[in-house]
């Protein structure tokens, strides 16, 4: 029933400049590099599956770590170019490219390693995890590698009045005009829905929240498509509070083996999909691809959820409340998002689509 919201989907992937900005973004492109090189010793000499290979760019990568096969699966039409690059690289030995949705690709063995760059808007926006999630029950052999092996979305209280004032203050005095009568309207139509904008650490106003820890070594598709997590925030500062920001980390750790040899085993202490818990432990040589305010900014920046009006809030006062993030009824690659937070004994809610 989604094949044709999936046409426009893989339809968006045929164009290049979506390819050229994913390449571009050298936090996301170098980190998924690093993550191969330090994996080399599973990877070389073992089948990989590119999970939506794009261009063929993390394939090659692959190759190139030593792998003795990749099988390069890519629904669009950008598969085309991705057959040519690997032909004229001299890889057509080792990477198959495979111009196929991944759920209908037959391949003729079990897979060591699945890697994937699935992650969309806040995380969770394209619903492509549940593709990566469908390859590895299908095909990665018992105890293989997923890269990236464990995902976290978080979101924070923002204050932006910078952004609030140039959209709506603006239409106050427009050459001497009083063009007030344009406020509600430019609220609707900047704030309704989230926007894709970069902020920085000094925009947060308390300590992230773990909306959702994914270990996609056994996640599943179904608790994907409807995740809540309830929330209790403290300001750090006094400032107007203008909406929340979305933004996500993940790691590329490797198999079950490789945190039992770090006692604890870490993977274990994220554990939750809530708690207060803004930065749980972590190895200190794990390789991680933060989208986070206060890092390198990314071709994902931060998803923001404005209010259509600010809330003014003193240092450490609490806000709390719930939010719920799930697949569109409407389209599943897209995101309802639904968000209650209080503060002051003022309660509020507010809901958006991310289409
Ligand atoms: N791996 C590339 C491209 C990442 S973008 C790179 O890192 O540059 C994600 C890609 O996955 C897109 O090209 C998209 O068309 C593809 N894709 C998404 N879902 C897929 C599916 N179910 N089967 C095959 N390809 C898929």
């Amino acid at each position: 029933m989604w094949e044709g919201y999936d046409e426009a989907y893989f339809q968006s992937y045929a164009n290049v400049g979506i390819h050229q900005e994913m390449i571009k973004d050298r936090i996301r492109t170098d980190t998924y590099k690093a993550a191969i090189m330090r994996h080399q010793n599973l990877i070389s000499g073992k089948v990989v599956m590119d999970v939506g290979c794009g261009t063929g760019i993390l394939s090659i990568f692959c190759a190139q770590a030593g792998a003795s096969r990749v099988y390069a699966i890519e629904a669009s039409d950008i598969a085309m170019q991705a057959n040519e690059i690997v032909k004229e690289n001299d890889l057509s030995d080792r990477i198959t490219v495979i111009h196929s949705r991944v759920e209908e690709v037959e391949i003729e063995e079990k897979v060591d390693v699945i890697i994937s760059e699935w992650m969309g808007y806040a995380l969770l926006y394209e619903t492509m995890l549940p593709s990566v999630i469908y390859a590895r029950d299908k095909w990665l052999k018992p105890g293989g590698l997923i890269l990236p092996s464990h995902a976290m979305l978080y979101m924070a209280p923002v204050t932006n009045s910078e952004r609030y004032h140039e959209t709506i203050d603006f239409w106050r005095n427009v050459y001497g005009i009083n063009m007030s009568a344009l406020i509600p309207l430019a609220k609707q139509c900047a704030f309704e829905e989230p926007v894709t904008e970069t902020i920085s650490g000094e925009n947060v106003l308390t300590w992230p929240f773990m909306v959702k820890y994914i270990d996609c070594y056994t996640v599943t598709a179904r608790e994907l498509e409807s995740i809540t997590a309830r929330y209790k925030l403290s300001a750090i500062m006094s400032a107007p509070l203008h909406g929340f920001a979305f933004w996500f980390e993940v790691e590329f750790n490797g198999p079950i083996t490789f945190s039992s040899n770090n006692n604890m085993g870490f993977r274990f202490q994220h554990g939750t999909d809530n708690g207060s818990n803004h930065k749980k432990r972590r190895q200190s040589d794990t390789i991680v691809l933060s989208t986070a305010p206060e890092e390198t900014p990314t071709h994902w920046q931060q998803t923001i959820l404005y209010f259509y009006e600010p809330i003014d809030v003193r240092q450490d006062q609490i806000i709390e409340g719930s939010i719920t993030i799930s697949q569109s009824k409407e389209n599943h690659r897209f995101l309802n998002v639904h968000l209650e937070y209080s503060t002051a004994g003022r309660s509020f809610v507010k809901e958006s689509v991310m289409r």
